[in-house]
Parts: structure tokens; C-alpha cells; sequence
């Protein structure tokens, strides 16, 4: 018997007679999947809960009350707190208002979001470039307007990010997986005839994978994708500011300029604001501007994103010894990872995994690290295959030494105690 709601009078608490109205009861009913599902998520572990953060996003940052050497954020270049940027917003927020109140397509496109979008283009050394809400949107945009047929063929690397599959799953075109960066399968599928009919094809790649810190082997998929004619986009959400002369990204990392159709960047990263963007042909964004469906219908971003972006250009032009300070970190944080015996696994870049190799165990030693004042997420299957459960570390320009020195002691305590190394 569910008893009536409570209620207040001037005798004090009473509870209304008899039952709840039928359709609350309904209700409740027809959402208890929610229970049984969030229950099943909590046996296996994938249950998420929200981790708050109670100061700004910093190397040392205030989560859940405490106090803790914060390695888990995409700030690279910590400029989320640069005073370049929050001078530039707080001025667009002066000049411009708030918000945009429409698309782009109708009153949306303010003249600051043309000028991020040019800095963008000479950024990446492209024509022209389109900025679109997020990267998320951004994969998901291209993929969709680009693959339109199903006579077309989407080729994904099996580490691609999340919004390139889900991307490709809103884009007409057949899918075709192939093993991660393996240059063998990617050639059998261009071979293979049933591709060579397509009528376009697209092999789309993470320049920098997120969970492995890996890089793409892109010169060799530049080849391939001359020598069978296939369009090449590259997801730099993770190389941008990270990799490359002033964080151009993995195009320039390789010297391929001119080579890579289509680059993909995010505004969200080591940009530290939000947004995604494509930086490409002036076609190309004349494409997507009449046909990507996030770009037609979702709103545009407010003035003082759009000048934190271009504040952070600026500082990504002038500012290189960020960049170096990063990789002087990742170095000596890898470096110390490997000397106290951890597996770091196929990282390249400042995002390091720790594997583990089992879900629960990641988990344990990310709640003894974060008691000890050290921040690492865990990530356990399906976000990473079985048997690779791991930590991720993502180090920032804004960690001193000493924050890595104090990390890497309370990785060896916690690590010891859990018998992983
Ligand atoms: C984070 C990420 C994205 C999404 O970018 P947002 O701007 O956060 O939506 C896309 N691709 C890759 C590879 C990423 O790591």
C-alpha cells in the first residue's frame, strides 16, 4: 500500500487519504527499468557517478570536497584559467551580450565567429574553416553530410571516438571497421571490390587516440588513401595544441600539409573553451553550412566563447613554451610510471594509461589514489576492451614538478598495496 503524499496544515503533518492518483502510479511503473538497468550497471561496474569539481578546472583542483592533483582533465595548456581568455570573454559578454538566441543560418553568425573561423583556417593552413557547437557535433555532422548514399563506404578505425561511430551510424553509407591502425586490413577493405564500386568512399581516423595516447600512423594512411582515391579526415581533438609547430596538430606533426582533406579539431581541449570545428576546403564549408544537420539546427555559441577561442589562438601563437612545458611533463610523468614497473601501454603523447586489467581493480586503485590526494580516472569495460582496464592520466603545462613528484609516490604506495606493481 503506497501511502498519499504528506502535507502541512495548521495541525501539523498529516498524509492525504487513501492512494496516490492512478496516473503517478503509471509512472513510477512504466520508468522501473531505469532500477532494474542502473542495478545490472552497478553489479558490472559502468554506473557513473558525477565527481564535482569546487574550484576551477586546475592542475590542483577542489573534487568532491577535497583537495587533489587533478589528472584527468584535457586542459593541456591550462589555459582555463588564463587571464588572456577571461579578459577577452568578460569584453565579448561587454560588447556583445550573452547569447545568440538563433542558429547560424539565421542571425546566429556574429562577425567574431567569421574571425575565430579564419583564425582557425590559417591555424591548421587550410582554406577556410566551420565552427560547430561541439566535436561531438562537429564528426557527427561531417560523417552525416558527406556519407549521404548508401552507395557510399565509411572506413573507421576501431578506436575511433565515439562521435565518429555514432557519426557513421547517422550517415547512410556502409561501415567498414578495420583493426586498430592496422595498414594491412585498411588496404584489403580499399582493394577489396565491393568498395571499389562505392561511389565515394571516406577513411576516417583519431589523429591522437584518447584512451591509448597513441598516434595515427598517418602518413601511411595519406598513401593509401592517394593510391585507392579515398577522402581522408582526421579527428585532431586530442593533437590540437598538443602536437605540431604552435599545436598545429598531427598534419603538421607529419608534415603533410595539404594532404589531409578534412581536419577536425575541438575548441573544448587544449583550447579550454567548447566547440568543434572542420578545418578544410571553402566548398567544404559552403557544403556543410547548407546540409550538416547540427550546424542547421542546434544553436550557435555565445560572443564569449567565440573570443575565448580566438584569445586562445593568440596565446597558442605566442605562447610555445606551453607547449614545451607539457611534453617536459608527459616525459618525466611517463618516465617515472615506467620506472616504478606500471604498464603504460602504446602511449605516445600526455594522455598515459595505466593498465590494469580488470574493472574493479581500476576502480579500487582510482578511489585509494584519489583518498591519497591524487585524481586519475578509472575506465573499465566496454569504454576499453577486456583485459585492458586502466587508469588515464592526462598531464597539463600547469603541473609543477613537484605535483608529478608527489603523484608518481602516491601511485607507487597505492599501486604496491593493490599488488599491481
Ligand atoms: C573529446 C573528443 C571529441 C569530442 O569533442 P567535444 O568538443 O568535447 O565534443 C571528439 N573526438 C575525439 C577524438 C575526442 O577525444
Amino acid at each position: 500500500m503506497v501511502p498519499g503524499p504528506k502535507f502541512h496544515t495548521a495541525r501539523g503533518e498529516g498524509r492525504v487519504r487513501g492512494k496516490v492518483s492512478s496516473t503517478q502510479i503509471k509512472m513510477s511503473y512504466s520508468l522501473s527499468f531505469l532500477q532494474e538497468d542502473i542495478a545490472q550497471m552497478k553489479v558490472e561496474g559502468r554506473f557513473i557517478e558525477l565527481k564535482v569539481l569546487e574550484s576551477a578546472q586546475e592542475p590542483v583542483s577542489i573534487v568532491n570536497g577535497k583537495k587533489v592533483i587533478n589528472l584527468t582533465s584535457n586542459n593541456y595548456l591550462a589555459l582555463t584559467t588564463h587571464p588572456k581568455l577571461k579578459k577577452a570573454a568578460i569584453q565579448a559578454i561587454k560588447d556583445y551580450g550573452v547569447g545568440t538566441a538563433a542558429v547560424r543560418t539565421i542571425i546566429g553568425t556574429m562577425d567574431i565567429h567569421q574571425e575565430l573561423e579564419q583564425r582557425l583556417a590559417r591555424f591548421k593552413g587550410t582554406e577556410a574553416a566551420l565552427v560547430i557547437q561541439s566535436g561531438f557535433a562537429t564528426n557527427v555532422a561531417v560523417c552525416q553530410s558527406l556519407m549521404n548514399s548508401d552507395q557510399d563506404f565509411l572506413i573507421s578505425d576501431e578506436l575511433n571516438h565515439a562521435s565518429i561511430v555514432d557519426g557513421s551510424r547517422l550517415a547512410k553509407a556502409q561501415r567498414k571497421i578495420y583493426p586498430h591502425k592496422d595498414m594491412k586490413s585498411l588496404q584489403a577493405i580499399l582493394e577489396s571490390s565491393e568498395s571499389r564500386n562505392a561511389r565515394r568512399r571516406m577513411v576516417v581516423t583519431d589523429g591522437v587516440f584518447s584512451m591509448d595516447g597513441d598516434i595515427a600512423p598517418l602518413p601511411e594512411i595519406v598513401d593509401l588513401c592517394d593510391r585507392y582515391e579515398a577522402i581522408l579526415m582526421v579527428d585532431d581533438a586530442h593533437s590540437s595544441g598538443v602536437l605540431g609547430r604552435n599545436g598545429k596538430g598531427t598534419v603538421d606533426h607529419f608534415n603533410l600539409k595539404g594532404k589531409v582533406p578534412i581536419q577536425i579539431g575541438t575548441l573544448s581541449k587544449a583550447m579550454g573553451a567548447i566547440g568543434g570545428y572542420v578545418a578544410s576546403t571553402q566548398s567544404m564549408r559552403d557544403y556543410l553550412i547548407s546540409t550538416a544537420r547540427p550546424f542547421l539546427f542546434s544553436s550557435s555559441h555565445p560572443p564569449s566563447v567565440v573570443a575565448t577561442c580566438i584569445a586562445a589562438l593568440d596565446v597558442l601563437e605566442n605562447e610555445p613554451q606551453r607547449i614545451k612545458k607539457l611534453w617536459e611533463n608527459a616525459q618525466f610523468f611517463k618516465e617515472g610510471l615506467k620506472k616504478l614497473g606500471f604498464d603504460t601501454g602504446m602511449s605516445e603523447t600526455p594522455i598515459t594509461p595505466i593498465i590494469v586489467g580488470d574493472t574493479a581493480k581500476a576502480k579500487k586503485f582510482s578511489d585509494g589514489l584519489f583518498q591519497e590526494g591524487v585524481f586519475a580516472l578509472a575506465i573499465g569495460f566496454p569504454t576499453v576492451a577486456k583485459g585492458k582496464e586502466r587508469l588515464r592520466t592526462i598531464v597539463t603545462a600547469g603541473h609543477t614538478l613537484k605535483n608529478l613528484e608527489t603523484a608518481l609516490e602516491k601511485f607507487k604506495k597505492v599501486g604496491k598495496g593493490l599488488g599491481i606493481i
